[in-house]
């Protein structure tokens, strides 16, 4: 299926590469847990907004559809869970909303910024600017202290060393492991380098939090633990995506959106418990 490309791909660098120049730098001292993210006049918009998402992998002359027609609206500060069974298009989608795939057709707009035609540069910029990601593997780097693990996405943003280290650190604390920012990966438990990870997810103030299996690798308690930090950066107003297709894990967000087959079937909010 072409790509809808109406719009001239040039322009919507331009377009992108301004709002990314309006969206520079949070205040760098605020705590990423208390921080809530800014309001005024991008409160009305959603953080992610998908229209009629469609993608076909074209694998030789056999087309794969992958995603068929998912249009989603997740608003700031909310706490979605994505679920669906092996094959049901969660990665796909995923790799989405997390600009490191483009829809074959429809419109993804991220935080109000229409991604279509934009180049991969300005992508790979979208990504570090609005999007912390973490990984069901961690992808720490080895032999590496945690806060410099922390510090990397900032490093890629230009950000000086000094107020890189205090970021991290911050983050660090952030994660409950400001007494572990000299271990390296291979020190910590799987529990704790999850934590790392998040730290390093949130060390750039994301519009988004992007999990793809997050405790999918962990046994249940340090499982556990990475979810009540999930909780905790959401009930601080955090907006998180979370991945994955067990139903206790999904049973933490406020939000359950399931997948088959390409599409969303069902798509239920849970009030906040007031006990
Ligand atoms: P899930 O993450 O829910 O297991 P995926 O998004 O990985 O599902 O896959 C959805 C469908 O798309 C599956 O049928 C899968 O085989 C197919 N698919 C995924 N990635 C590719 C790819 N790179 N090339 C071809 N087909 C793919
Ligand atoms: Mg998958």
């Amino acid at each position: 299926m072409p790509r809808d490309d109406r719009r001239p791909r040039q322009a919507a660098v331009v377009r992108a590469q301004r709002a990314l120049r309006r969206k520079r730098k949070p205040g760098p001292t605020s705590s990423p847990v208390t921080r809530t993210p800014r309001r005024g006049s991008h409160r009305l918009r959603p953080v992610i907004d998908l229209q009629d998402v469609h993608k076909t992998y074209q694998m030789g002359s056999v087309s794969v559809p992958a995603l068929r027609g998912v249009s989603l609206r997740v608003e700031r500060g909310e706490y979605v869970a994505i679920m669906g069974a092996s094959g049901s298009g969660k990665t796909t989608l995923m790799n989405i909303l997390g600009c490191l795939d483009t829809p074959t057709s429809g419109i993804y707009r991220l935080n109000g910024l229409d991604v279509r035609g934009i180049d991969e540069d300005t992508l790979c910029d979208l990504r570090n600017r609005f999007i912390g990601f973490v990984f069901q593997s961690f992808n720490l780097i080895p032999r590496t202290r945690a806060v410099a693990n922390v510090e990397l996405p900032l490093s890629y943003g230009g950000v000086p060393r000094k107020l890189r280290r205090n970021r991290a650190l911050e983050a660090m604390r952030a994660v409950g492991l400001g007494d572990r920012i000299d271990h390296a990966p291979a020190e910590l438990s799987g529990g704790q380098q999850q934590r790392v990870a998040v730290a390093r997810a949130l060390v750039t103030n994301p519009a988004m939090i992007l999990a793809d299996e997050p405790t999918g690798n962990l046994d249940t308690h340090s499982g556990a633990e990475v979810l009540r930090l999930f909780e905790r950066l959401s009930a601080a107003g955090r907006t998180i995506i979370l991945i994955t297709h067990e139903e206790e894990v999904a049973a933490h967000a406020r939000r359950v959106i399931r997948v088959r087959d390409g599409q969303i079937v069902d798509d239920s909010r849970r009030p906040v418990e007031t006990s």
